[in-house]
């Protein structure tokens, strides 16, 4: 599944694949330690696109020389070494800001060239990385935040995981795809992978083969969100632990070398599995690899990757316990001393949920008491009103060059209204997204609020608001529609009142917002 480039002869392709062929983008990991010496003004605008390959991306306004850097965590498992260095590299660079993503990735901002360097080394020194976080490559894998813990798990996740990661982490066969590359490897039996929403996902499955049950993966292929999304589309076959790097590598050549390159929008796999379908794109596949025919889909429910509350692990004795992190972000002191009482309670890991909250593990039955009365679960708590419990948001405006408004202060206000004049029997999930990109995933949302520009009654150009409704997945998989209509950000909170106070009363007990 070699590198020749078969895509490079054609002469529609888009100008930044024509960019992509004069430099590849992890050759800027040569030139990061050359600018960092020399300053910002140094690093030519044509440049400023390939430090996404260095999980880079500058900061609003962008000639202002601040960059926001992305770092992989594969599966969300952080150690304690590891957020110890986060946080201090929050601390010294990073004016104290840590944000969660959807991804279970950890972002930093305000970081200038002259740190990187350092931030590289520091990153490295305890496994981490940003590289591959951003740019048309792999992209940090989403795993099972209760990897080795889950009790329903039909396998451990993680080293898989790992081991896909590093094979295609400064891979040069695959640092120059389409797009972006987004896949997710899980066992957990409810979908907290959001598997439909990535380029090609794993999902739990067994398989009767020579009499036995075999715990192996069933493959979805050709999810994404943004202004297009779509579903990823179930592929007739069956996978072993042992195959996933292969079949990885597999859609990876495919989506590499078929993908679309000429327009930039219509570069995504979800376009070629569109164009495709699913049969097509298994035979394709079989060239290069002959699998199975599926076997039985071991999804349950979608739990949209939330964790709240004490509960029991694999191993008897110990637990796990799901924290909420209001809107995604952390300060360092925060995550210092989240790592404190891991260390203290548990292993010291701390893992990250796409719901952009997070678990700490292995607390023996003995000292839950004691970790529940520790001070940061008043601010980090473990069962969260309902609204701020099941609130999302993108960076937004404050840091991002593509945001028309802000987002996290703003979710969290709303979130927190809410919760003080209303109750609900059944969270109600609003993801906040200041563009049409989808890094807050507001497609899957039961309430997504997408971010606008538009003039008011008095001709003013004002921050606004599309209103979407009834996004879930699993077994009803369907992404949320939008309502007729845009909402003046002043008025945002008052109509999402008056409309879900209507859903609580008008609703059955215990009917979801993607029934309603
Ligand atoms: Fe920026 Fe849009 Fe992504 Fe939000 S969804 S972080 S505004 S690109």
């Amino acid at each position: 599944m070699g590198h020749t480039k078969v895509w490079a002869d054609n002469e529609k392709l888009s100008k930044e694949e024509k960019m992509k062929l004069e430099k590849d983008g992890l050759d800027i990991l040569e030139d990061i330690p050359r600018y960092a010496e020399q300053g910002f003004a140094s690093i030519p605008k044509e440049e400023w696109s390939l430090f996404k390959w260095a999980g880079l991306y500058l900061q609003k306004p962008k000639e202002d020389g601040y960059f926001m850097m992305r770092v992989n965590v594969p599966s969300g498992i952080l150690t304690y070494e590891q957020a110890l260095e986060l946080a201090a590299i929050a601390k010294d660079y990073g004016r104290d800001v840590i944000d969660i993503t959807t991804r279970q990735a950890i972002q930093f901002h305000w970081l200038q060239i002259e740190n990187i360097p350092d931030i590289f080394d520091r990153l490295k020194k305890v496994g981490l990385s940003s590289v591959g976080a951003c740019g048309d490559i792999m992209r940090t894998i989403v795993g099972n935040p209760l990897a080795g813990i889950d009790p329903k798990e039909l396998i451990d996740t993680k080293d898989i995981v790992d081991d896909v990661y590093a094979y295609f982490q400064h891979n040069r066969d695959f640092s120059n795809l389409p797009r972006k590359f987004k896949i997710s490897i899980s066992s957990n039996i409810n979908n907290a992978q959001n598997a439909e929403i990535n380029c090609l996902s794993f999902t739990p499955a067994t398989k009767e083969i020579g009499g036995e049950s075999v715990a192996g993966f069933h493959v979805y292929v050709g999810g994404g969100l943004s202004s297009k999304p779509y579903l990823a589309q179930e592929l007739d076959m069956f996978v072993t632990p042992d195959q996933v790097k292969t079949v990885t590598e597999v859609v990876a050549t495919i989506f590499r070398d078929y993908g679309y390159r000429e327009k930039r929008h219509r570069a995504r796999l979800k376009f070629l599995m569109a164009d495709w379908g699913p049969e097509a794109f298994k035979e394709k596949m079989n060239e290069y690899i002959k699998l199975p025919s599926k076997g039985k889909n071991q999804f349950e429910t979608w739990n949209a990757g939330y964790f709240y509350g004490v509960h029991p692990q694999k191993q008897p004795g110990f637990n796990y316990v799901g924290l909420n992190i209001p809107v995604g972000r952390l300060y360092s002191a925060e995550l210092l001393e989240l790592a404190r009482i891991s260390k203290h309670y548990g292993n010291g890991e701390i893992r990250t949920c796409n719901s952009q909250n997070v678990v700490i593990p292995h607390i023996a039955d003995e000292e839950v008491e004691a970790f529940l009365k520790e001070d940061i679960l008043d601010r980090m708590n473990i069962e969260p009103k309902p609204f701020i419990g099941s609130s999302v948001s993108c960076t937004g405006i404050e840091y991002c060059n593509l945001a028309l408004v802000e987002t996290k202060a703003r979710m969290r206000g709303i979130a927190d209204y809410l919760d003080d004049h209303l109750k609900v029997d059944v969270p109600v999930r609003i993801h906040m997204v200041g563009c049409p990109n989808a890094c807050g995933q507001r497609q899957i949302a039961d309430i997504g609020l997408q971010g606008i520009k538009m003039k008011n009654k008095d001709k003013q150009l004002v921050e606004a608001f599309e209103i979407y409704v009834g996004g879930t997945l699993t077994q009803q998989a369907q992404f949320n529609e939008k309502l007729k209509g845009k909402i003046e950000a002043s008025q945002l909170k008052g109509v999402l009142y008056e409309f879900i106070k209507y859903f609580t009363e008008e609703k059955q007990p215990g009917e979801n917002f993607y029934t309603f």
